[in-house]
């Protein structure tokens, strides 16, 4: 999955790629129980009458749809990520921090920031969904004209046994790598955010579109509203679980 920005005269390219790595069958490691907070425990004053405690609002949540032909997605929500500090780019890490979070809010997808990640470095393989700064692999064949500005690295694992018909696929691990050294054109918070929301798509499953769309392979403009083509492919994911935002 590449993404590519062109520019006038100097062509700039923005890349993104997903790599999928198959599981054998359904992972189930993934722990984000030690992460929920639980409602705090009322303590009565020393005279006050007890009060009866109102009968907890049954919050329903949605249910994610069907997935019958196996679109990749999260089927534990909210998805944890914490910021990786191991790599210095061109913004400062608290506005990195805020303009992630913001893309994030954007897709509408039940997230949590964890903050910075405890291990500096992004870790593919570790089950800790990290983001921050680096130097994404692969870079654009020579005289491409093109230079990579985000990488997503997604894990999923498949169901191969006693599978569950409604949501054959799901993404165990997403990490993505920003490169630190982007042209001077897209070293913008503005162009930083685009790439944010382009790469917290692939995270949240999503693929390349054909344009209009924040998920396009190439664009020029840094987008910075999801089109309704970026709203429908996350909704044929999330359904109801998701409220983006265009
Ligand atoms: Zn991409």
């Amino acid at each position: 999955m590449i993404r590519l920005f062109a520019v006038a005269s100097v062509a700039l390219a923005i890349t993104a790629v997903v790599l999928g790595l198959g599981g054998p069958a359904w992972d189930k490691t993934r722990e984000l129980s030690d992460r929920i907070v639980g409602a705090a425990t009322p303590t009565p004053g020393p005279t006050s009458t007890p009060t009866p405690l109102p009968l907890p609002t049954a919050t329903a949540t949605p249910a994610l749809p069907a997935n019958a032909v196996g679109l990749h997605r999260w089927d534990t929500l909210p998805v944890h990520y914490c910021i990786a500090h191991g790599e210095a780019g061109f913004i400062d890490l608290p506005t990195f921090q805020q303009l992630t979070d913001q893309a994030f809010a954007a897709w509408g997808v039940p997230t949590v920031d964890d903050g910075i990640c405890s291990a500096a470095a992004i870790n593919d393989g570790d089950h800790v969904n990290e983001i921050g700064f680096g130097t994404p692999p692969g870079a654009p064949p020579p005289g491409s004209r093109v230079t990579e500005a985000g990488l997503t690295l997604t894990t999923y694992s498949e169901c191969t046994a006693n599978c569950e018909p409604e949501d054959p696929v799901k993404l165990v691990e997403a990490d993505i790598i920003i490169e630190k050294t982007a042209p001077r054109e897209f070293r913008s918070r503005r162009c930083l955010y685009s790439t944010l929301l382009h790469e917290t798509g692939h995270f949240l499953g999503l693929n390349h579109l054909p344009a209009p769309a924040v998920m396009e392979a190439q664009t020029s403009n840094c987008p910075q509203q999801l089109t309704q083509a970026d709203i429908d492919a996350l909704l044929a994911r999330y359904g109801p679980r998701a409220h983006p935002s265009g």
